[in-house]
């Protein structure tokens, strides 16, 4: 009745951070560790006129609108400006996990039916091992000065950014697709996430939120986490948005050389996995860097470990941000801060949490019959989601599994509290049951990490004839100390309920890691399988 008269319906597009980039915050930088050590600075205002130009080449190229194109590099200027010219020209970014395995990342190149691929010349040896399997890719463009092997049609980055014709962008519909990123195949082959503007861009702005990762103009961000892992949690559209400078690691994600970039170009946010933390604390308790300059550090990807986050606060000074997400939602979920008021010791109640929704978002509880259940905090079931940057299914997958009705199912398994905090259990393929009640793996991993002795913890299922199911937990020891299983258990006791404790304990040297950066239970479940795993027994279970 009234529809003529609202508001205007301006499309919410990528091309729009760019222009924010282009004119709003020219002198923003972003700043590249290279791989000889060196470090290269460009203004958000000549990147912008690059991307114009790098869109005009990639038109040059036979590049149309709708058509894939992937990147298979590191975290670097080349790689962002990548990321701006391929869906400003209407074209659909496919950012390629470079740690998969080679079938997996040929299986994922012929899914998407890439036309071209960016490929960083450090990384051209993987993709040479699986060139011959490639269906669809006529062009490959080499970033750097190194050698491109032996792979065909190759066009150098800056050659592609001379000598074109002027590039007019055309007009983009904000449900258009942007971005295609795969998930990193924990079961089966991975599944394409299909972004679109719109999604892209609401996304950037709720990341911006004070209560979410509180991105502001002067920020200088620093996405560790990798640009192939969920959009590098959509860090760089959103510094583009509002206007902050990005630095960005390379190939070095080891701690030396990410706690000198922080030093030296006083970083003030910094987004990884746990695990990547769980070594920086351990070479800042050491080495004492600089990080004075930081101002957050949203970790999420995995349970973030509650002595990580008191540690850095209390021996740092950095505040850490407990964030959950996945790829199917580009990837922010929630955060972990607390409420207003709430100071002292009651706070880390809060900050243990996955967090408050993000604003948008939207989720229920699904207990195994298909009921709702009440956010009361103690009440566990299937988390769901929607909203506007939540998948709504996967590219060229006719399976509709991962549905309820308009609800992701997103595989793990939370109870909300009443003001709205979500704690996730587990993955629903991690779950404990044992003797008919739920044990959570991530609590107990917390608990176990908490002794002062243990590096990292992982908790997997086994069988049990008993109770059908009994928590084993893998250990890695500080070189140095010999924590027993009956120490551990003793720890444990007045932390958790008696019968969550385990009897079976595993020392290990490192719990394996997935393709970013997270335990891999996966592996350990194959290794406890296999018998390739040495496990101790406490005693019988106390319940
Ligand atoms: P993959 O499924 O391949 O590991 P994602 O990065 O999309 O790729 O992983 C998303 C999953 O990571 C979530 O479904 C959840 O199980 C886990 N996760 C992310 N953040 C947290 C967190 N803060 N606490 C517990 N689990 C988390």
């Amino acid at each position: 009745m009234l529809e003529g008269l609202v508001m205007n319906d301006y499309p919410l597009t990528i091309q729009h951070i760019l222009d924010r980039m282009r004119r709003q915050s020219g002198d923003a930088q972003v700043i590249s560790l290279r791989p000889d050590g060196t470090k290269t600075r460009a203004r958000y205002r000549d990147c912008a006129e690059r991307i114009d130009r790098l869109c005009g080449g990639l038109a040059a190229l036979g590049v149309k609108e709708g058509d894939r194109v992937g990147t298979f590099a590191w975290n670097s200027q080349e790689h962002l400006e990548t990321y701006f010219a391929v869906p400003c020209m209407g074209a659909v970014l496919h950012t390629i996990n470079l740690r998969l395995f080679p079938e997996q990342i040929a299986y994922i190149i012929n899914h998407a039916a890439d036309r071209v691929i960016f490929v960083d010349d450090s990384l051209v040896p993987a993709l040479e091992a699986v060139v011959e399997d490639l269906t669809t890719v006529e062009h490959f463009v080499l970033i750097g000065d190194g050698s491109a092997g032996t792979l065909p049609n190759v066009v150098r980055y800056e050659d592609l950014l001379t000598g074109n014709e002027p590039f007019v962008y055309p007009a983009i519909d904000e449900r258009q697709a942007a971005g295609l990123c795969y998930t990193s195949g924990t079961t089966g082959n991975p599944k394409g996430v299909l972004y679109s503007h719109r999604s892209n861009v609401l996304h950037s702005l709720a990341e911006c939120l004070h209560d979410s990762l509180d991105i502001r103009a002067g920020d200088r961000v620093l996405p560790v986490v990798p640009m192939f892992h969920a959009n590098a949690w959509g860090l760089p559209y959103a510094c583009g948005l509002v206007g902050a400078s990005l630095v960005m690691p390379g190939r070095f994600l080891q701690p030396e050389p990410i706690a000198r970039l922080i030093e030296e170009e006083r970083v003030t946010i910094a987004g990884a996995v746990p695990t990547i933390w769980m070594d920086l604390l351990a070479y800042a308790d050491e080495h004492k860097p600089d990080f004075s300059s930081l101002r957050v550090v949203p970790c999420g990807g995995a349970a973030v470990p509650l002595t990580l986050m008191q540690g850095f606060e209390e021996r740092h000074g950095v505040t850490m941000v407990q964030c959950w997400g996945m790829t199917e939602m580009s990837p922010l979920g929630s955060c972990a801060r607390e409420p207003a008021g709430v100071v002292g010791p009651e706070r880390w109640d809060y900050r243990a949490t996955a967090g408050k929704l993000a604003p948008l978002v939207d989720a229920r509880i699904i207990d195994d019959s298909g009921a709702e259940l009440p956010w009361d905090g103690v009440s566990p079931g299937e988390l769901q989601v929607r909203g506007p940057w939540v998948a709504s299914r996967y590219y060229e997958s006719p399976s509709e599994d991962h549905l309820d009705g308009s609800w992701l199912r997103t595989g793990d398994v939370a109870a909300i509290t009443a003001d709205g905090y979500v704690k996730i259990t587990d993955r629903a393929k991690d779950v404990i049951k044992s003797g008919g009640e739920w044990i959570s793996s991530v609590d107990l991993e917390n608990e176990i990490m908490a002794h002062p002795d243990v590096l990292e913890a992982a908790v997997i299922c086994m069988p049990d004839d008993r109770w059908t199911e009994r928590p084993l937990a893998c250990v890695v020891r500080r070189p140095g100390t010999n924590t027993t299983p009956a120490d551990l258990r003793e720890h444990l006791l007045p932390r958790v309920a008696k019968f969550w404790v385990p009897e079976s304990f595993a020392f290990i040297d490192g719990v394996p890691k997935t393709s970013v950066g997270k335990f891999d239970k996966k592996a350990l479940r194959a290794r406890l399988d296999d018998g390739t795993l040495t496990v101790s027994v406490a005693g019988p279970a106390t319940t």
